[in-house]
């Protein structure tokens, strides 16, 4: 099967192995910090750390509670909790003089408030120290307990992002630990919480789903309030991990976004390389001028 999906052109990018971002790798790695650009080799890398300014923190640890699998995150039992973290974090983010950061966090099921104040301190202490930047959480469901989500909202992220991964049919094959449903609420009640937070989702295609499938999830997010959207394709990180079931064209990915914007997203990133923060400086902007 694999033989005739051969991963197609505009998916071949050359990674620039030579890049001056050398000495921000070895200052993550002193401040002992994980990115999700270098944990999952992102291909948009170097757009993102050099000329967007962007970057996405997982904090927490590297160790997930959960086994999604699409993801390449390790899992197991995670280590302790690291309360010096957010301080770290928040220098780092001085260091690399970024727009926007984003904090992402393994699922820490194994805690009591799934790290949700480890999270909302992180993002207090990068607002201290870094005032012009701007935040975009992208946390797990923390287990639908919705006083983690509020500890989190009542830190004032600049966006709320929580994903919706992939269809609902594909959602129990794919995220066995999620529910699309409750994804869905979780988004929902962040924006009861602070409605003036845009909040974000991100779907992976290239799974199995059809087009209505990923129409009506569009409908699913406008239908709980949900303000931004990015679509991108999915890859196969490892042979242990979900097959791609097609490869999307660049074509189709933009008729996807108009699509999307149809349907009253105040933005919508699509494309095949796009990821889940993925341009994201621009969508702060945009959900503002709403
Ligand atoms: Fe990092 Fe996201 Fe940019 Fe990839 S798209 S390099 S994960 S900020
Ligand atoms: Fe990966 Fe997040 Fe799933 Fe953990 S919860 S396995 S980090 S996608």
């Amino acid at each position: 099967r694999e033989d005739h999906l051969r991963k197609p052109e505009w998916l071949k990018i050359k990674l620039n192995t030579n890049e001056n971002y050398t000495g921000l790798k070895k200052m993550m790695r002193e401040k002992k910090l994980h990115t999700v650009c270098e944990e999952a080799k992102c291909p948009n890398i170097h757009e993102c750390w050099a000329v967007r300014r962007t970057a996405t923190f997982m904090i927490l640890g590297d160790v997930c509670t959960r086994a999604c699998r699409f993801c390449a995150v390790k899992t197991g039992l995670p280590t302790e909790l690291d309360l010096a973290e957010p301080e770290r974090v928040a220098d780092s983010v001085a260091l690399m003089n970024l727009k926007h950061a984003v904090i992402t966090a393994v699922a820490r099921d194994d805690l009591k408030d799934g790290g949700a104040a480890v999270f909302a301190e992180t993002v207090r202490a990068i607002r201290r120290k870094n005032p012009f930047t701007t935040i975009e959480v992208l946390p797990s469901d923390m287990g639908g307990v919705y006083d983690n989500l509020k500890t989190l909202m009542d830190s004032k992220p600049d966006i709320l992002n929580h994903n919706i991964e992939t269809v609902s049919r594909l959602s129990d094959r794919v995220r066995a630990r999620a529910k699309y449903n409750r994804s869905l609420e979780f988004l929902q009640r962040a924006k009861e919480m602070q409605p003036d937070i845009p909040t974000k989702s991100s779907l992976m295609v290239g799974l199995g789903e059809t087009k209505e499938e990923i129409i009506q999830t569009m409908d699913d997010l406008r239908a709980h309030n949900v303000d931004i959207m990015t679509i991108g394709q999915y890859l196969q990180p490892s042979k242990k991990h979900l097959k791609v079931e097609k490869y999307y064209s660049p074509d189709e990915f933009a008729e996807l976004k108009e699509i999307a914007m149809q349907k009253g997203f105040s933005h919508c990133e699509a494309g095949p390389l796009v990821r889940s923060s993925y341009h994201a400086d621009e969508q702060v902007s945009s959900a503002a001028k709403q």
